[in-house]
């Protein structure tokens, strides 16, 4: 669709919801005022557009929600719109809206339903990625990852006191089904003594071999970072193989759970977040469709849809090098 053709954007938040999805809202809606677009707000991800939970946002109805977590549009997930039928009675909506290009900010699972949408209905849209576990390949950075990796290390450093006062081993799960990212990186700022993620297979061998040597060093007190997604059974079971292997450790268990999806957003998220919303209505003025806005490098660049879902970013090999000299 050409840049004359698009009058009124509608934005969404979709699939998991992560801090600084209200900063990237605020700058698509202040972005198309800026650009005399008119911009409706989405409710409820894809399940508000099957319902028509549309509302009508302008620059002061952002007013306020930069500093704040969560989404004041909500997000959802909606087993309907994997439907044709779902799919169908979302795009009379859109005509009914009269919405003309679409902004989804969501995880690789949401930018899948819009390329479907955007297939069947010829609906021009740009992905926000926005998700703590900084697993979407085409941008360095997701929007929440800083924050929950703020989160994260504020919770261990407070077990860490507390590990340290009574000399015991800490299991310390942080989300990341599927990627390390939140658990490599909060490992290293917290000082872990191991960091257990999915992308490196690890062995127990590896986990007592670590904590044989911190041991051997004087240490008294040790954290394990590990990941929710990390292969080797989860932290109630690697708790429980310690124990067979040192029955005089005193071993404690912590998930951190859904604290780290909360909070105010960081610095970095609220840059990151309002690039990335004024880049997403750049990008579909110029006629961009089907692409998701990131940055790399520090740089706002565009990554075909198709290979934001299908690729994934690597784990640096040089951080995973950092942790073994760092653990002594
Ligand atoms: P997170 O990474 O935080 O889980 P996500 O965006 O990946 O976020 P999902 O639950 O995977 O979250 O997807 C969000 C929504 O996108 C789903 O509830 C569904 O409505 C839609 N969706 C996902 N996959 C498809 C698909 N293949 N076809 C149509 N819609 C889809």
């Amino acid at each position: 669709m050409a840049k004359t053709e698009i009058k009124t954007i509608g934005v969404m938040t979709s699939g998991g919801d992560a801090p600084g999805m209200n900063a990237a809202l605020r700058a698509v809606v202040r972005s198309c005022t800026y650009h005399g677009i008119r911009c409706k707000g989405i409710r409820l991800g894809y399940q508000g557009l099957i319902d028509n939970q549309i509302v009508e946002m302008g620059a002061r109805s952002v007013s306020n929600i930069i500093n704040r977590g969560g989404t004041i549009l909500k997000s959802a997930r909606s087993d309907e719109f994997r439907k044709e039928e779902g799919r169908k009675k979302a795009y009379e909506n859109i005509k009914k809206n009269e919405i003309d290009a679409l902004v989804v900010i969501g995880g690789d699972g949401s930018f899948t339903g819009a390329k479907a949408f955007q297939k069947e209905y010829d609906i021009p849209w740009v992905g926000v990625p926005g998700t703590i576990d900084n697993d979407i390949f085409g941008t360095d950075f997701t929007i929440g990852f800083d924050t929950a990796l703020n989160t994260a290390i504020d919770a261990i450093d407070k077990i860490r006191d507390t590990a340290t006062s009574h000399n015991r081993v800490f299991f310390i799960e942080v989300m990341g089904r599927d990627a390390g990212f939140i658990a490599l990186n909060s490992g290293i700022a917290s000082g872990a003594q191991d960091i257990l993620i999915p992308e490196r297979k690890d062995k127990i061998d590896d986990l007592f071999a670590s904590l044989d040597r911190g041991r051997r060093s004087g240490k008294l007190s040790s954290i394990v970072v590990v990941a929710e997604g990390e292969e080797l059974g989860g932290v109630y079971d690697l708790a429980k193989f310690t124990k067979i292997k040192y029955p005089d450790y005193d071993i404690r268990v912590t998930i951190l759970g859904h604290i780290q999806r909360g909070g105010d957003p960081t610095c970095a998220d609220r840059v990151l977040a309002s690039r990335l919303g004024v880049a997403a209505v750049d990008a579909l003025l110029e006629g961009k469709t089907n692409v998701m806005a990131g940055v790399r490098s520090n740089k706002i660049v565009y990554t075909p849809v198709e290979e934001a879902i299908q690729k994934h970013n690597e784990i640096d090999q040089d951080l995973l090098r950092i942790t073994q000299i760092l653990a002594r």
